[in-house]
């Protein structure tokens, strides 16, 4: 036997679980049952892909065996298993960067960092927020050896060799005083129901049913074993057989998300492909979408079956908000995240699959536009990436971003825009480079106030890079008012006269200023502002410069 200590950020994490007035104790459930879950998606994909487990006999089930008496739970799986070397490192570390940053995000407030714990979901160590033992017993798939691994959630586990009869997982939970409330079969089926009903293989509960027996007029206890989860791959359904609930609760167990999504596009192509697509938007942003290695949220299944998930490549990264499922007929069943990336289905897919998810937004944004606003609060620094990065969809989302403006409060789109451009009016005009309120207050938004043109402003610190890419938005130019070059709509008032009285004067504040500006010049782009610093048209804006040189250009 070995006795091994906890790395400290999970000896970190086990002290805030026990600590923690965790509101929602009973996510564990969900927790364990989806690394079960995922354990029979490891072992059927090597089954299929791998000649050496190509006859093994596969039959996948999650086997919940309770005991009421002695306050124990089992949770049983038939997947993949794990070594002694896996048990170390996947139930001694943190190996998940959706842990670590929980971790960095906690607050040290009780109350806001037990509800964080809900939007996470901390994985495996989550039952110790229920058990104060675990028992965790597993063979891996193609070995002979069993091994079990002991902890308190304490200080650290011990490993021992044990007995296992077929490859899989037993997790045996010793249920504390806040687990009591679990070891109730009622309350079990309410939980597998609620996180874990489409989950794709049989979940049974094993437990003492108590069934009144009418000849001897009293109840008798029978130990019976029933499937719990419906275990059906409801997104191959019709949407008609479906109702609000059932997306929801799909939703919830494939995304670990306790609250409702904001939208879901459920989609079957039949022809030349033959699929089915079934997308949600989270009503929260993930909160690892501005960091580098998030993870992705849509499953790739082929004919049911499950193949993999946080792939980078099923949707543009701009759109990695989104979670979901594909399910193709077409793909084979052993395609490797390497070969997804040119794969011709699948890059059909996801080409179709953009097309639907952005044309949808653009309907609720038409015909719930409260709705939608709650969309762009969470989404619209996504969209302005798919602006940069996308061109074949540029054009529609352009229609789906939102600005803040000089004419309305909150935010507005530039169609609306577009509608409001003054008679005879030729561009829409921007201003970017800084914070709201200096914007708001800059001296070149002057003229436009006078002549009361619309400017949006740019606040978000990629509009700059993203807009002065974009030329036109609907057939009508989009353009800077940092750029010096006088526009069409401004014409009248670019030419002023007595430019001669005023020669000398230039000719001093060149003198004075030298190298630091390129020209100085008369404009009446001001109202009441004596002078202002603008860009050449052909240059690089001030902006982009300044952030050109902090790169060391
Ligand atoms: P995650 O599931 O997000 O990776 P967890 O904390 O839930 O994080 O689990 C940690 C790791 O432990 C898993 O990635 C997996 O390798 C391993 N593991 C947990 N439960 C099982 C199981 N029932 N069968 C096989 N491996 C498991
Ligand atoms: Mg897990």
């Amino acid at each position: 036997m070995s006795k091994l200590e906890f790395q400290t950020e999970v000896s970190q994490l086990l002290q805030l679980i026990i600590h923690s007035l965790y509101s929602h104790p009973e996510i564990f459930l969900r927790e364990l049952i989806s690394n079960s879950s995922d354990a029979l998606d490891k072992l059927r994909h090597l089954t299929l892909t791998d000649d050496a487990f190509k006859t093994l006999a596969f039959n996948p089930r999650i086997d919940l065996v309770l005991d009421e008496e002695a306050k124990t739970l089992s949770i049983a799986d038939t997947g993949i298993g794990m070594n002694e070397e896996d048990l170390v490192s996947h139930l001694g570390t943190i190996a998940r960067s959706g842990t670590k940053k929980f971790l960095s995000q906690l607050s040290g407030d009780q109350k806001k960092d037990s509800n964080l714990i809900g939007q996470f979901g901390v994985g495996f160590y989550s039952a110790f927020m229920v058990a104060d033992k675990i028992e965790v017993i597993s063979r891996k798939a193609g070995e002979e050896a069993a091994w079990k691994w002991v902890s308190d959630g304490k200080t650290g586990f011990e490993i021992s060799p044990a007995e296992r009869a077929e490859a899989g997982t037993t997790v045996l939970l010793h249920f504390n005083e806040e687990g009591s409330q679990y070891a109730n079969s009622w309350r079990l089926q309410e939980v597998v129901k609620k996180y874990s009903n489409h989950i794709a293989f049989p979940i049974f509960l094993t437990y003492d049913k108590s069934e009144w027996n009418a000849e001897e007029k009293k109840s008798e206890k029978t130990r019976v074993t029933e499937q719990v989860n419906a275990a059906s791959a409801l997104w191959r359904r019709s949407k008609s057989e479906l109702t609000d609930e059932d997306y929801k609760e799909l939703y919830k167990s494939i995304s670990g998300d306790p609250q409702d999504p904001l939208f879901w596009f459920h989609t079957r192509a039949e022809g030349t492909l033959d699929y089915t697509t079934l997308f949600y938007i989270p009503a929260k942003a993930p909160l690892d979408l501005y960091q580098a290695e998030y993870k992705t949220g849509v499953k790739l299944y082929v004919k049911r079956v499950f193949i993999l998930d946080d792939s980078k490549d099923l949707l543009p990264q701009y759109l990695r908000f989104v979670r979901g499922i594909i399910d193709s007929e077409d793909l084979p069943l052993n395609v490797s995240r390497e070969i997804l990336q040119q794969n011709r289905v699948l890059t059909s897919i996801r080409t179709a699959s953009v097309k639907k998810i952005l044309s949808e937004l653009k309907g609720i944004a038409t015909k719930e536009p409260e709705k939608y606003l709650e969309f762009v609060k969470e989404y619209n620094r996504p969209l302005k990436e798919g602006i940069h990065g996308d061109y074949a969809n540029r054009e529609t989302l352009l229609e789906l971003v939102r600005f803040k403006s000089t004419k309305v409060d909150g935010l507005t789109g530039l169609a609306e825009v577009k509608g409001r451009m003054k008679d005879g009016q030729k561009s829409i005009y921007y201003i970017t480079g800084g914070p709201e309120n200096l914007l708001r207050t800059s001296p070149l938004l002057e003229i436009y106030k006078k002549k009361d043109i619309e400017v949006l402003i740019l606040d978000d610190d990629i509009d700059e890079i993203v807009f002065s890419q974009v030329e036109s938005f609907d057939g009508t130019d989009l353009k800077s008012v940092n750029k010096a070059s006088t526009s069409e709509d401004l014409k009248d008032e670019s030419e002023p006269e007595n430019t001669e009285a005023l020669a000398p004067l230039l000719a001093r504040i060149k003198l004075t200023l030298g190298d630091k500006v390129k020209d100085v010049r008369v404009s009446s782009r001001l109202a009441d502002s004596p002078s202002c610093i603008v860009s050449d048209e052909e240059e690089p804006s001030l902006q982009m410069q300044q952030m050109l040189r902090a790169m060391g250009q």
